[in-house]
């Protein structure tokens, strides 16, 4: 039986990517979803990851329906960017909820099911804005470097146990989150980048799935930048 691979924020974007490309590849793959409408091709979960009961009952259903997950995308996220001097805090914390704090929810559980199995991957979904900042998104910066102590800190509790965990700094990738910019942000942004453009939802999917692969079995605790260059300074 092929490997069952739980993918967060699965419904749209490059979740969605590394859901399709997960599945081509032959795993069994369920996804969540919060307020998108999710595709029929995958067996599509109501979670919203700010909230443990949802992310236990989201467990249950997958583990009764394809088995524990052994492969876990951590993509969820969301940004409510603002100045440092205008953020509110609920804007900072509810970042984080979702995106640090949530990633720490799902991957919790997930590890049950892997610590059992003596095998797993962690992917999360950070930023390229984990590694240099952006003025405007103190709090979403905060949460994707979050993402990277915890990955690491996992990584190392569970090594023993086969299980490792990694983590994606994608820069700007043609999603819905991009599009939310206006033009000229957008083109500031893509100015920043050596290779000249944005990328897409495929490219950091086939990256992730590379990362949850066998062959990916000595790499841990790596931060792989997925931005066209824009982090190598
Ligand atoms: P989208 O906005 O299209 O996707 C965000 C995903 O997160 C959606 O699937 C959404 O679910 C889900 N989500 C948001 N809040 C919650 C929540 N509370 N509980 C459960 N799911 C939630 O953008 P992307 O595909 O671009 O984003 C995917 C990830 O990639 C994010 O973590 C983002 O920070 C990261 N990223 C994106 C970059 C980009 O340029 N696009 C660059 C670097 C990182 P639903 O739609 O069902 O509500």
């Amino acid at each position: 039986m092929s490997r069952v691979a739980l993918i967060t924020g699965g419904a749209v974007g490059i979740g969605l990517a590394c859901a399709d490309a997960l599945a081509a590849s032959g795993y069994q793959v369920a996804i969540t979803y919060h307020h998108s409408s999710p595709p029929s091709r995958h067996l599509a979960v109501r979670c919203d990851v700010t909230d443990s009961d949802e992310v236990g009952a989201a467990f249950e259903k997958i583990e009764a329906e394809l088995g524990a997950p052994e492969i876990l995308i951590s993509n969820a996220g969301i940004t409510r960017d603002g100045l440092m001097a205008r953020m509110k805090e609920a804007d900072f914390a509810d970042v984080l909820d979702a995106n640090l704090t949530g990633a720490w929810r799902v991957s919790q559980r997930a590890l049950r099911g892997m610590s059992r199995a003596r095998w797993g991957r962690i992917v999360f979904i950070s930023s390229v804005v984990a590694l240099g900042g952006n003025p405007g998104q103190a709090n979403y910066a905060a949460s994707k470097a979050g993402l990277c102590g915890l990955a690491k800190s996992i990584a190392k509790e569970y090594a023993k146990r086969s299980i490792t965990v990694n983590v994606v700094a994608p820069g700007p990738i043609e999603t819905s989150m991009l599009a939310k910019l206006s033009e000229a942000q957008q083109s500031a942004i893509v100015d920043a980048v050596p290779l000249g453009r944005s990328g897409t939802p495929e490219e950091v999917a086939a990256a992730v799935e590379f990362l949850c692969s066998e062959a990916a079995g000595y790499i841990t605790g790596a931060i792989l930048p997925i931005d066209g260059g824009m982090s190598m300074g």
